[in-house]
């Protein structure tokens, strides 16, 4: 019988943290800048430059670990990660090593078709990111050190994720808490958010952990899904046939969808360790921590059960809505003028997600004014307009920017509900279908939406569908 192989994935995620300036000096963390326009001697790692740890990182840092349920060392230090590499000028990246920010946390998941899963944060680090090359069209690579310390929070994982899905789930569930924490605006195209996974395959049932392989760039979360899935079958497949599986670094390839051997994985002493000599262990003050926990935001689970208690939203429903901070926020104010949530949630997550899908547009870029929606659907609630021309309003809306009243004015959208008019209408549907009005009356129902249809089509869409119903049913009673 063929061996069965279990998946054990390690997640890192990098996470680009927002503050207004760099990690250990004033310059400002932006991006976008022109290059090396952004930097000063203690980026550029200039001989006798000194860094002073910026309070708000530590801040954000202490925030994001207590969300993630970490719990925050009593003494932390920082320690130099000693490498060469032309975008790092100090030839060392300020990190934390053995006694970092924070460790021991917990993220609860709900993958795909799944039950809820706990997975165990080993740490939450602080440590500066470092600078950027260019590799240019004429062949010459570039360095920009805008980036270069910059502040960034690593957060790893226990190799608790035992599936591609899993690990997709982690991060959505991951970047969405930290949305509602607002420490990053967490956009994966700017390289605020980055992901490597480790990787490893073991038969089903042993405990001892395989040779681990990690994976290095993938750009969205749907790429980490898709090279683990790639690099579980590769690593199955080398088992089936009793090769050895190699302890390396592999970088995804997204145009090929394979992951590719970049160098064999260095060890934590490659990097030779120690203490920052210009920055001292140091303790948290516990009334920061206070503080911190005092004014947390609402995060993404406590608002799930507000939006379910508040506005009698069902479970699934809360749960699409708060899977975007930007998605509640939108959901909530339009639920403060218009008092019938389900209505709006129902919109939300239909009509709105369908047009930003096929757009490919995140929540946050949707600019309709949340009152424009509501007038709206307050003009179909009191019948000024049908449901159907209400879906036409609303692409109308998002397009031209203008009111659904001056939508509905300057179309002549207004529903139909002068029974005069309508009556005549249905007149005229019934002497052209007069064969589906007679099977109609000797008992096919059906016959009756296929009318309905015809008198609505005859208005285009603007016919009260109820009255149409009734004076249908009644006008072919007199026949
Ligand atoms: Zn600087």
């Amino acid at each position: 019988m063929k061996q069965q192989y279990e998946i054990v994935v390690g997640l890192e995620v990098h996470l680009h943290i927002a503050t207004a300036t760099k990690a250990f000096c004033g310059c400002k963390n932006e991006f976008g800048l022109k290059p090396n326009s952004g930097v000063c001697p203690v980026c550029m790692g200039f001989p006798g430059s000194l860094p002073v740890l910026n309070e708000k990182y530590l801040e954000y840092a202490v925030k994001t670990a207590l969300a993630l349920n970490c719990k925050i060392s009593d003494k932390m230090k920082f320690d130099r990660k000693n490498y060469f590499y032309p975008d790092l000028p100090k030839n060392y990246q300020i990190s934390q090593y053995d006694m970092p920010l924070s460790e021991a946390g917990l993220l609860e998941i709900i993958a795909k078709d799944a039950a809820p899963k706990k997975i165990r944060i080993k740490r939450v680090h602080m440590e500066e990111d470092a600078g950027k090359l260019l590799h240019e069209e004429d062949n010459i690579t570039r360095v920009d050190f805008n980036r270069s310390g910059t502040p960034l929070l690593e957060i790893v994982t226990e190799p608790d994720i035992n599936s591609p899905e899993e690990a997709y789930a982690y991060l959505l569930t991951l970047k969405n808490l930290l949305e509602y924490l607002e420490v990053s605006d967490c956009d994966m195209e700017k390289g605020s958010l980055r992901c490597d996974a480790n990787i490893s395959i073991r038969p089903a049932g042993q405990a001892a952990l395989g040779v681990k392989v990690e994976v290095k760039n993938m750009n969205s979360f749907k790429g980490v899904r898709a090279a683990l899935e790639y690099e579980q079958k590769r690593q199955e497949s080398l088992a089936q046939d009793n090769e050895k599986i190699i302890q390396e670094t592999r970088l995804w390839d997204s145009d090929k969808k394979i992951t590719q051997p970049m160098r064999t994985k260095e060890e934590a002493h490659d990097y030779r360790y120690f203490p920052d000599p210009d920055l001292v262990p140091f303790e948290i003050d516990p009334a920061l921590i206070k503080k911190i926990k005092n004014n947390m935001p609402q995060l993404p689970a406590e608002k799930k059960k507000q939006i379910i208690k508040d506005y009698g939203i069902s479970e699934y429903d809360a749960g699409i809505l708060i899977s975007d901070k930007a998605m509640a926020e939108y959901f909530l104010k339009c639920a403060q003028s218009y008092n019938q949530p389900k209505i709006i949630a129902n919109w939300i997550i239909s009509e709105i997600l369908k047009y930003l899908n096929s757009k490919n547009m995140e929540f946050r870029y949707f600019d309709l004014p949340p009152a424009h929606l509501t007038d709206m659907l307050k003009m179909m609630d009191s019948g000024k307009i049908s449901g159907k021309i209400a879906k036409d309003v609303l692409s109308d809306m998002i397009t031209s920017k203008k009111s659904p009243q001056d939508i509905v004015k300057e179309k002549g959208l207004l529903q139909i509900s002068d029974e005069t008019e309508l009556r005549a209408v249905i007149k005229a549907v019934l002497r052209q279908h007069a064969q589906v009005t007679k099977d109609y009356k000797s008992g096919k129902e059906a016959a009756l939406s296929f009318l309905v249809g015809q008198a609505m089509k005859a208005t285009k869409g603007k016919a009260n569908p109820g009255m149409v119903n009734k004076l249908l049913k009644e006008e072919m009673g007199n026949i």
